[in-house]
């Protein structure tokens, strides 16, 4: 803690006791808890580099952190008291814009909002997306490999990075920044590190691809009276908008319920309706050749018996709100009380008869259970969430049936040729059902790579393998 508190300055190493770090220690869904010997707080790459190197030394265990958002326990220490916690926070710098190569070099605590707001400032887009924007920071994404609202058009995080700064595990400074689009140099460490939820070394920053902005956005809603015609809607709008399309999200009816009751005032345009979609088409032409599309797509859908309402946004305002109706429902889950929770990916041609026979299953092994559906049908992505019968005490219900929920909903994933983690990554949520399902020789090599990197263990223990 002294050699600490040499390289950070006193202010920046919270300890417990002198500090409230329960902000640090409890992770957003309120799910994981645990205690810090330290919270660390350094302002660049050489302190990072400064800080492994003593934990490193001193054999004591790091947990990096970014905006504490993520939903499977991967960025909160244990309950033992031995683990540092590496908060990112303070590396926040857009440290260069190069708009002619359509890149930006953040740092990695820069939360996901401002490095939006960087590009926009430059004319230019960053598209990565999702509800808790204002909060999670890149190098958190990039260790997640956030997905969001828009990868169906965009990609996800590892598609949108073309370089890294990484801490490894020795405490050695990897610049990893280049913003070359084309580099087959040998192996691909920047994808290595991607989406290894700080298990295999510390991103400090990134350089992030940038699109030209499209002259307009605009949202519609429609409402299917099944999954099945929610495709036939996705085809539909993929064969005459093509990449237009930047979001196509479904909300199943008790979804969009529990945002009428815990957020009245939002405003719901179709009511109550078996499956809700909302579409975004970002059109490169204008918003009256947006609007055109959309009602002809629209009408014809009508014609067809596909949906049997819609609504499309009439002006920037009312396309926010519809998206903040569709982000208003992991909020909504959570004012509901604890759920089991499955971020799960399947060929979307699948989707329907997944959701159909598992539905059943889970309606049949347990009577009462509310299914919380909703998510990124565009790229295959579902969150499929198992809430308590009305009357059950959440945790409860958490307690005594996730593990038999889990069993039947992950089988039917599998089957239906599907992964258990679409975009929120393995943490310690599931690192025991990752070991089960996925195939030993991809385990094997998993943990070899984590043995080369880190063979002392010290960067995020007990997440991911
Ligand atoms: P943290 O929660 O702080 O950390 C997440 C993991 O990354 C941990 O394992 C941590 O150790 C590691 N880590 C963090 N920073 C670094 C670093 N610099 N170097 C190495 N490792 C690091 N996710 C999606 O993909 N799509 C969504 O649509 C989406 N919607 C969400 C909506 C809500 C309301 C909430 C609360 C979360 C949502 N998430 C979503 C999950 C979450 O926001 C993402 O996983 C996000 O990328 C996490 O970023 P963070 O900075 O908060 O990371």
């Amino acid at each position: 803690i002294d050699a600490l508190r040499a390289l950070l300055g006193d202010a920046h190493v919270l300890l417990p006791g002198e500090h409230d770090l329960a902000a640090y220690e409890r992770d957003w869904r309120k799910r994981y808890a645990g205690r810090a010997l330290a919270v660390l707080r350094p302002a660049d790459t050489a302190q990072v580099a400064g800080i492994v190197k003593l934990a490193r030394a001193h054999r004591v265990p790091l947990v990096p952190q970014g905006g504490n958002t993520g939903l499977v326990g991967g960025g909160v220490p244990d309950a033992s008291g031995t683990q540092l916690l590496l908060s990112l926070q303070r590396l926040n710098r857009v440290r260069q814009m190069d708009p002619s190569n359509l890149t930006m070099t953040v740092e990695a605590g820069c939360v996901l909002q401002s490095a939006q707001q960087a590009a926009h400032a430059a004319g230019l887009l960053f598209p990565l997306s999702l509800a808790a924007e204002g909060s999670c920071t890149i190098g958190g994404n990039l260790a997640t490999n956030a997905g969001g609202t828009q990868v169906l058009r965009y990609g996800n995080a590892r598609e949108l990075c073309l370089g890294l700064e990484v801490v490894t595990a020795d405490g050695e400074i990897w610049d990893g920044l280049s913003g070359l689009r084309k580099d087959n140099t040998g192996y691909d460490l920047r994808d290595l590190f991607i989406g290894s939820e700080g298990t295999l070394g510390v991103i400090t920053a990134a350089t992030l691809k940038l699109h030209p902005q499209p002259r307009a956005r605009m949202t519609a809603l429609a409402a299917c009276d099944s999954l099945r015609h929610a495709v036939t809607l996705l085809d539909l709008t993929r064969s005459r908008c093509g990449a237009a399309l930047t979001g196509f999200e479904v909300m199943n009816a008790l979804s969009l319920a529990l945002v009428a009751k815990h957020f009245p005032q939002l405003a719901q345009p179709l009511g109550p309706r078996p499956w809700t979609v909302l579409l975004e088409l970002s059109d490169s032409e204008g918003e009256g050749h947006a609007r055109a599309q959309f009602e002809s797509l629209l009408e014809q859908a009508l014609e067809r018996g596909v949906i049997d309402d819609a609504a499309v946004a009439e002006s920037l305002a009312q396309s926010q709100a519809m998206w903040h109706l569709r982000e208003s429902i992991p909020l909504a889950q959570s004012e509901e009380g604890l759920n089991i929770k499955h971020d799960i990916s399947l060929p979307v041609s699948r989707i329907p008869d997944f959701v159909e026979r598992c539905d059943a299953l889970l309606a049949e092994r347990f009577p009462g259970s509310r299914l919380v559906d909703f998510g990124h049908l565009g790229d295959g992505n579902l969150h499929y969430n198992v809430q308590a019968p009305e009357g059950t005490p959440p945790a409860d219900f958490l307690r005594e049936r996730e593990t038999a929920v889990n069993a039947v909903v992950y089988d039917q994933v599998i089957a239906h040729g599907g992964s258990i983690s679409a975009e929120h990554g393995i943490g310690q949520l599931k690192r025991d059902e990752l070991a089960q399902r996925k195939s030993p020789v991809a385990m094997q090599l998993m943990r070899q790579i984590k043995q080369a990197l880190d063979p002392d263990g010290l960067l995020n223990p007990g997440r991911v393998v």
